[in-house]
This record gives C-alpha cells, sequence and structure tokens, in this order.
C-alpha cells in the first residue's frame, strides 16, 4: 500500500497481523518516538491485544494500558510490542 503523511509518501508491505488475521494499518508515530509510520494491529478483539494487560509489569490498575501487535518497516519490519491505551 502506498502510505502518505504530512509530504511525504511511503511505500508499506501490506501484512496482516498474525494473532487475528486483520491487516495492519499505517499509524504515524508521535515524533519523539524516533518511529516514522508503523504498522499496528488495531483490531481490539485481538488476542494478542486482550491477553496483553496482563503482561505488563508493575502496571497500575487503573492505566488500562495493552499491547498492540505492531511491525516496524523502517526495522525490516521486526515485530514488536506497541503499549496503547485499552480505552
Ligand atoms: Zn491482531
Amino acid at each position: 500500500m502506498i502510505f502518505e503523511y504530512y509530504d511525504i509518501k511511503v511505500e508499506l508491505e501490506d501484512h496482516d497481523c498474525p494473532y487475528c488475521k486483520k491487516p495492519l494499518e499505517p499509524w504515524v508515530a508521535p515524533p519523539e518516538s524516533g518511529w516514522g509510520v508503523i504498522l499496528v494491529c488495531n483490531n481490539n478483539d485481538c488476542p494478542f491485544f486482550v491477553g496483553s494487560d496482563k503482561d505488563i509489569h508493575n502496571k497500575r490498575d487503573d492505566s488500562n494500558l495493552g499491547c498492540r501487535y505492531a511491525l516496524n518497516p523502517d526495522n525490516g519490519y521486526k515485530p514488536f510490542n506497541l503499549v496503547a491505551w485499552c480505552r
């Protein structure tokens, strides 16, 4: 897919989430993260996301943080856990 943000046009490989089989969606990371555009599974029913809140250590009970499955195109589409708000 071709994804455009600001004045930048990037070509991204199409990837599906291995957990829920939904297509990953491009997401422009905050500039301070240093990531640029990443591919993220935005499915709130994704088994990876639903089960992730137990995996975050030292998490406050009211923080509602979870991990989404994400790939970093700048890093050879290497998967990583994107910490995100559950709701
Ligand atoms: Zn998924």
